[in-house]
């Protein structure tokens, strides 16, 4: 038998040897040549000429090259597209000016809006992501206003989270006047947890997924007043968040629009964005801000890197 596998039993006998096989078919061939003793899961236990040697077959390594991971330093979860922007787009835009990579990941096309259509809206979340250089933005089409935080949910969010890696996570704030928005931050913080876990598996195409878990998910916040843990300094970005928010036209103030006006769609509503960011930036000696919550504490080694 001409195989690794008998050589290296052969050069210590009488022990019991953990070989690690160079290659799955060299492990087949010293399994056919010497019979099988006790296959289980991945380890193969062989007896070669009375003694018994333990043969793991390599791990199924995924090379850099085929993986399909897009590495991203920011990913925003959104319940509805342009949720993004009207809470966190001067934090995103800020870290794309700090050369950060940031994607979004929306869950709904926001079909259930009172003015647009999914199509336009589609369009004009296209249009906000090139306004606020994104590194990608995908739709996962879960149904608007009906979405649940379950297992099949979970998973298609913890299967983004692994194809991006990202080390940090914003999501929507964890109560708000929306339902789908606190909804949407519960499945997110699961799908978080979930993704670490090497027991749960997801595979993107054919190609199974590694395990991911970020360094941190914050909410940001929306509607409702919340009092934030942190806030971001945005006054650098604050003119391209407004561009990104005018990019969802059907849903904003339009002074030529003919559709129905909405909560959102009046300029009371945009009043209220610059003033919310306003007071916020103003808490911190800045002219802009945005506020997040943390589920956990915050920690800091250097005091100098707080503003
Ligand atoms: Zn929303």
């Amino acid at each position: 038998m001409n195989v690794g596998f008998e050589k290296e039993v052969g050069s210590k006998p009488h022990s019991i040897i953990p070989y690690k096989a160079r290659t799955t078919r060299e492990v087949r061939q010293a399994v056919a040549a010497v019979g099988i003793e006790r296959k289980a899961r991945s380890v193969w236990a062989l007896r070669v000429d009375g003694l018994v040697a333990i043969a793991r077959p390599p791990p199924k390594i995924i090379s850099k090259k085929h993986k399909k991971v897009m590495k991203l330093d920011i990913l925003v979860f959104a319940a509805h597209p342009d949720d993004a922007e009207l809470s966190c787009a001067g934090t995103i835009y800020s870290h794309v000016l700090q050369g950060k990579k940031v994607g979004i990941v929306d869950f709904t096309l926001g079909e259930l809006g009172t003015r647009g259509t999914p199509e336009i809206r589609a369009k004009e979340a296209a249009a906000s992501a090139e306004i606020l250089k994104l590194s990608v933005r995908e739709n996962l089409q879960f149904r608007d206003g009906f979405f649940k935080n379950d297992e099949t949910h979970q998973l298609e969010v913890v299967k983004a989270i692994r194809k991006y890696e990202p080390s940090v996570i914003l999501a929507n704030a964890i109560t708000d006047r929306h339902p789908d928005h606190g909804r949407a931050a519960a499945l997110v913080t699961e799908a978080c947890f979930l993704s670490g876990l090497k027991q749960v598996k997801t595979y993107d195409g054919d190609e199974k997924q590694l395990p991911w878990r970020p360094k941190a998910v914050y909410h940001y916040i929306q509607s409702n007043y919340i009092k934030p843990d942190f806030i971001v300094d945005v006054s650098d970005a604050w003119e391209t968040k407004l561009a990104s928010i005018r990019a969802f036209k059907s849903q904003f103030f339009d002074p030529d629009s003919k559709e129905p006006e909405t909560y959102i769609s009046s300029p009371a509503f945009m009043e209220f964005i610059t003033a919310r960011a306003k007071e916020f930036g103003h808490s911190i000696g800045a002219r802009y801000g945005e506020g997040f919550t943390i589920e956990r504490n915050i920690g800091v080694k250097n005091l100098f890197n707080l503003l």
